[in-house]
């Protein structure tokens, strides 16, 4: 079993780093205090946060370090007895991890590039022209991504349905999720020094789940033609724990062969991708106890590799610092059943989901809740990313 990273705190207490060894959650400034990392030359200070970014900035050889004593530590379960290092997940309030520095949403997966332009373009040219050639993203807001457990109103704006009509104001018609996983950076690279591509794995710390959410007729009428604005930017969701990257090396995968060939600053000698098992689960507001599973999709069906997305958000020589985040666009697989967004699921609207008798959806209502789940699993090992649960509140107007 391996750990994931993350920030607790118990009723009145201040925040400290938490590992996540199956349902405790392990206090690891008690570890340090209890001189278990004493060799490895880290200032106790570190593990009393509320991010993880100083433990991160220390690097993968101190990380990776921590990781592996705490886990041969934990893994005798007579260790765990009665210690107050170890916390019921039940007892314990988990935070944003990671002091989000900048935020950018990739738009990776090419059946969901496919599906979008398919639907509001021509399916024959789905794809525009540059979608094979570069890893397409926009800078988003950091601001607004909270954690698992956070709510939020649903958001009011613009709308318009047709190009030639004036505008309404609002509160969003078609609130829509994104099924998608965040890359957390743990390098920094300096201005004007691009990463190259065989270095790129090295600046990543680890992988949340992230569910971008969406208005899709606020960003029907608005994004033309920079992009991405106040359809996103109302708030976002991440998961409270950080898999580091090193614990997934079972779980890589060959990525899937580029055609037309990329550019040599782009080229990887080995594609591989993560086979992390994603499902989406809505709790409608007439059911809110019962889970229903609506998409099932994985971290590998990525046309851009994350090693990809650093390689080519650096390769002007922009900054990437430790604390920001990637996210990777919505990952669609090529079934129907695979799809991570609703507009995708129901075509636009079109075909609504039966849920259960008399219960459907297309785009979410007030009260419904998402939630969406990870874990890779290969000969019986298992790596748990959580989930991440959020509950659509009415509109604050
Ligand atoms: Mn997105």
């Amino acid at each position: 079993m391996s750990i994931a990273f993350g920030i607790f705190s118990v009723k009145n207490g201040k925040k400290r780093l938490a590992a996540k060894w199956g349902n405790w959650v392990i206090d690891l400034y008690a570890l340090a205090h209890l001189g278990h990392f004493d060799h490895l030359d880290i200032k106790k200070s570190v593990f009393k946060n509320d991010f993880l970014n100083d433990f991160i900035a220390l690097g993968k050889t101190k990380t990776n370090a921590v990781r592996e004593v705490s886990e041969a530590f934990l893994s005798n379960e007579q260790n765990l007895e009665n210690q107050s290092f170890a916390h019921h997940a039940t007892a314990v309030e988990l935070h944003l991890p990671i002091r989000i520095g900048d935020y950018t949403d990739f738009y990776s997966s090419e059946q969901h590039a496919f599906n979008v332009g398919a639907m509001f373009r021509d399916p024959a040219n789905a794809l525009l022209p540059n979608w094979k050639h570069l890893p397409v993203a926009y800078h988003g807001r950091a601001s607004s991504i909270f954690v698992s457990g956070t709510n939020f109103h649903r958001p009011n704006g613009q709308i318009n349905a047709s190009d030639t009509t004036m505008p309404t104001f609002s509160a969003t018609k078609r609130l829509d999720i994104e099924l998608e996983m965040a890359t957390v950076i743990g390098k920094p690279n300096l201005i004007g020094n691009a990463i190259n591509i065989d270095q790129a794995e090295d600046h990543v710390f680890g992988f949340m789940l992230f569910n971008d959410w969406s208005a899709r007729d606020i960003q029907r009428w608005e994004y033309v033609p920079l992009g991405p604005f106040l359809a996103k930017n109302f708030f976002s969701s991440l998961s409270p724990w950080v898999i580091p990257i090193e614990v997934l090396a079972p779980f890589r995968t060959p990525a899937e062969t580029q055609n037309p060939e990329v550019l040599p600053y782009l080229r990887e000698e080995n594609r591989q991708c993560f086979d992390v098992n994603l499902e989406v689960y809505i709790l409608p507001k007439e059911l809110p106890q019962q889970e229903f599973l609506i998409s099932k999709s994985n971290f590998k069906y990525l046309y851009w590799t994350v090693a990809q997305q650093i390689a080519h958000h650096t390769v002007n020589g922009c900054n990437l610092n430790v604390g920001d985040l990637l996210a990777s666009g919505t990952i669609s697989g090529k079934t129907p059943d695979s799809y991570g967004s609703l507009l995708e699921l129901t075509w636009g609207g079109k075909n609504p989901i039966q849920l259960t008798e008399g219960i459907s959806r297309t785009f979410l209502e007030d009260g419904d809740t998402i939630v969406i789940k990870g874990f890779a699993e290969k000969h019986g090992s298992r790596v748990d990313f959580g989930e991440v649960r959020t509950t659509v509140l009415p509109t604050m107007i």
